[in-house]
């Protein structure tokens, strides 16, 4: 697909702002959207206007240091552009920001808790697990100086005692991972108003992990998510750990293995796997 117009990439902005809005993300002016549009130049939405009333020349374009190098002369950049610029330089492949108060999300980033659990198969093959970064006054360094520890692996966060950030290949991408990760927050508090919240077994997050990678996504830079404590990512399918190096769930490893993977067995556990097959063939004839 060819690249966007500047005109294009303003007019996606908008649409976002206005989704954020009408999905009663923000209230009065809350709320920033950004958009690298080469670079050395970002286009922002400005600070203090209600993202239900942005238009494509209200938008701002700063150059990478935050300095507003066009737009109207009463409007300025927004008031979290540090944060923006930080993640787009400093985040590979990533060339927008979408910053809001979604209702669940915050309310997670308002009581402490991460949302690191493997609970939702889409949620844990797109976006691993979502952490909450410590909190820092808005409009400082200390936000994006949170968020650079969790960066290289995440793609959404919490920020404690504020809200939640999205970062994305474009601004629909960014949009979207905010709007999976508002409904993946909702459903969690509603299973835990319930009573019971499940992870998904060991197994079968491998199994997820692996789909990831059958389907070309990073294997390289993805944070996995945590069953209770344990946090479950590409070291488990391609080494296996300790916990689980029992000879059964070691047979189960195997078939998570890519074709080119180079493994090590013990003499005994080459021997199970030659049973264990071998008892199957033979259940398989008696049949
Ligand atoms: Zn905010």
């Amino acid at each position: 697909m060819a690249e966007k117009t500047e005109r294009e990439l303003r007019a996606d902005i908008v649409e976002v702002c206005s989704k954020i809005y009408n999905n009663g993300w923000v209230a009065a002016n809350d709320g920033n959207v950004s958009v690298m549009i080469d670079d050395n130049h970002a286009i922002c939405t400005p600070t203090g206007i209600s993202k239900g009333r942005i238009t494509t020349d209200m938008l701002i374009k700063v150059d990478m240091d935050g300095n507003m190098t066009e737009g109207e002369k009463e409007l300025k950049p927004s008031s979290e552009i540090k944060m923006h610029l930080d993640i787009l330089k400093n985040k590979p492949g990533v060339t927008s920001v979408v910053h809001a108060h979604p209702p669940y999300s915050t309310a997670y980033a308002v009581a402490g808790i991460p949302l690191d659990q493997c609970i939702l198969p889409e949620i844990v093959i797109s976006l691993g697990h979502i952490p909450l970064t410590k909190y820092g006054t808005p409009s400082t360094f200390e936000i994006p100086d949170s968020v650079r520890e969790h960066l290289k692996d995440n793609f959404v966060f919490l920020l404690e005692n504020h809200g939640a950030l999205s970062t994305g290949e474009n601004v629909f991408q960014a949009y979207y991972r905010m709007e999976s990760m508002e409904l993946f927050a909702k459903i969690n508090a509603i299973a835990q108003s319930l009573g019971n919240v499940n992870t998904i077994s060991e197994g079968n997050v491998k199994k997820l992990l692996k789909l990831r990678t059958q389907w070309g996504m990073d294997t390289e830079n993805f944070s996995g998510c945590r069953i209770g404590d344990r946090l479950m990512n590409y070291s488990d399918i391609k080494n296996g750990t300790g916990s689980e190096n029992n000879n059964k769930n070691r047979v189960a490893d195997y078939n998570l293995l890519q074709d080119n993977d180079k493994i090590t067995l013990t003499r005994k556990e080459l021997q199970d796997i030659i049973e264990s097959t071998v008892k199957s063939i033979l259940k398989e004839i008696s049949r």
